[in-house]
């Protein structure tokens, strides 16, 4: 059998880009190439917006229960195809199969989320504002958002828009991420078979040449952005500039500060899985455990010995706790980092480089690494590396570590671990980071709360999922009536 050549989806069909670049995509524990993606027109984008646009005013016109439901067929299709799905997200990504279902589930929930906020679509009314006269207030929907997507959550990121978006009465464009594009691929195989009228939700495969015709078209309304921060500003300022809203999501440099009351024996299990879990390619993965005090020693020692536990392999094998990175070119990123940690002298407590795989020799595998006596203005302390790297940072006390976390350019995540309630209200309160862990590792909101990242982690105010989704993919009209 050949290779899958990708197909974009418009306008309710599969259509063939006509395009002639495209970009393999490969399977990175087995590095095959299992598709092959092609990075899509600007006048595919144009059809697309057409399309999307042409279905806007009918589908705006259906009422919110009716476009709910088709939410609801298209969660159950999911449900009946989760581990199918789970599956090829493990195949293009490189996750485990049991980080995959994670991933998965949080996708079914935004879409029930989102079928539910049609509750929440009402507005309000307040009559008799003065002598005969009502005021109200409407929501309606803007027109065509589209949402540009980041390899590591192939499946999941979408999700926080496109259902909130559709609800809302608008119409969508997706354009997912040219290294792990195959899931949403099937994920659109059940958009189409829930029956979402033509136009209502398309597919655009490509890369920068698509998003910057998707950012300049004055056919779109917003854009919602999840990528690395260079991206994310840029997208930013080039959608407002193009008088779109936009709400971009951006990179993370996380810190877990470990206080020296700890419960040592749950907290080292919790940062294992946030540094390590998905190959440390989460947005939300802990990057920086701060020790404070005397905890450090002990902390470091079982932190080394919990992650040279941890079995490397191919996501699909059973018992394996952590895959491959995504890519040759992440693998080649990290390994240097990993040399420029030692040239700022950091204690290179685990080496993760050149880790042997029985049965996958050519997959892009790293084993967790730990560096130890990181110091905050250390690269390896400030800049994303975005793979299984941890590094230790030795704080005197919770007040340094505060000072540390808020310094960051970053403001994604921020966890503390300690049974000191005070301690914890007082971290709670004052650190900058929109996801806040109090003995958690992975501070992941649920869909109805947004996702919040704050500092060079977000540009706009919106935020994907929750409340937050109302109001972007809306517009509020006020209306104030007399009648003589
Ligand atoms: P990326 O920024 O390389 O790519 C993201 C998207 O932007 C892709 O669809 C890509 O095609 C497009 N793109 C890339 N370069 C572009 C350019 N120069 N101009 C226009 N478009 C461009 O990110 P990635 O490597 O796919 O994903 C990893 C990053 O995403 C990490 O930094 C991670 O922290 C971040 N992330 C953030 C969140 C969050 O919620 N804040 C969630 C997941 C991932």
């Amino acid at each position: 059998m050949g290779v899958e050549i990708l197909r974009n989806y418009i306008g309710g069909e599969w259509v063939a880009s006509t395009t002639e670049n495209f970009l393999e995509v490969r399977n990175p524990a087995l590095d095959e190439v299992i598709a092959r993606v092609p990075l899509s027109t600007p006048e595919e984008v144009d059809r697309a917006v057409a399309a999307a646009r042409s279905a806007f005013e009918t589908w705006r016109r259906l009422p919110v229960q009716a476009r709910a439901r088709y939410l609801l067929r298209l969660r159950d299709l999911v449900e009946q195809h989760f581990d199918d799905l789970a599956r090829t997200i493990v195949q293009e990504h490189g996750k485990t199969l049991e980080e995959a279902r994670g991933e998965m589930q949080r996708t079914l929930e935004n879409i029930e989320a989102a079928a539910g906020m049609f509750a929440s679509l009402m507005g309000y009314h307040t009559p008799q504002i003065a002598d005969g006269i009502d005021e109200e207030c409407i929501l309606e929907p803007v027109g065509v958002f589209c949402c540009i997507a980041p390899f590591n959550f192939p499946a999941m990121i979408p999700s926080w828009f496109f259902p909130y978006a559709l609800v809302a009465g608008n119409t969508y464009i997706v354009k997912p991420s040219e290294i792990c594009p195959i899931t949403q691929t099937r994920l659109f195989e059940l958009i189409q078979q829930a029956g979402f009228p033509p136009g209502v939700i398309n597919l655009v495969h490509g890369g920068k040449e698509v998003v910057d015709a998707l950012l300049a078209h004055p056919g779109i309304a917003g854009v919602s952005f999840v990528g690395s921060t260079p991206v994310a500003k840029y997208v930013y300022a080039t959608a407002t500039a193009h008088g779109k809203r936009a709400q971009c999501h951006g990179g993370a440099k996380n810190a877990l500060v470990v206080m020296p009351d700890a419960d040592l024996e749950r907290t080292v299990p919790a940062i294992l899985s946030s540094a390590f879990g998905s190959a440390g390619q989460r947005c939300l993965a802990g990057s920086l455990a701060i020790a404070v005090g005397e905890i450090h020693r002990p902390l470091a020692e079982a932190l080394v010995e919990g992650a040279s536990r941890i079995r490397v392999g191919y996501g699909l094998e059973e018992g394996v706790q952590m895959g491959p990175v995504v890519s040759r070119k992440a693998l080649e990123r990290i390994h240097r980092y990993i040399e420029i940690g030692l040239q700022e002298e950091a204690d290179l407590l685990l080496d993760g480089r050149g880790i042997q795989v029985p049965g996958y020799p050519k997959g892009y595998f790293i084993g967790p690494t730990i560096f130890d006596r990181v110091e905050p203005s250390m690269a390896i302390a400030c800049e994303e590396i975005f793979g299984p790297v941890l590094g230790i940072i030795p704080a005197r006390d919770l007040e340094e570590a505060l000072t540390i976390i808020n310094r960051s350019s970053y403001g994604n995540a921020a966890s503390l671990f300690t049974r000191d309630g005070k301690a914890a209200r007082e971290f709670k309160l004052r650190v900058r980071a929109g996801n806040v862990g109090i003995n958690i590792g992975v501070a992941a909101p649920i869909a109805p709360y947004p996702f919040a990242g704050q500092k060079s982690s977000f540009f706009g105010d919106l935020h994907g999922q929750g409340m937050d989704t109302l109001y972007f993919f809306t517009d509020r009209k006020v209306v104030i009536t007399r009648w003589f």
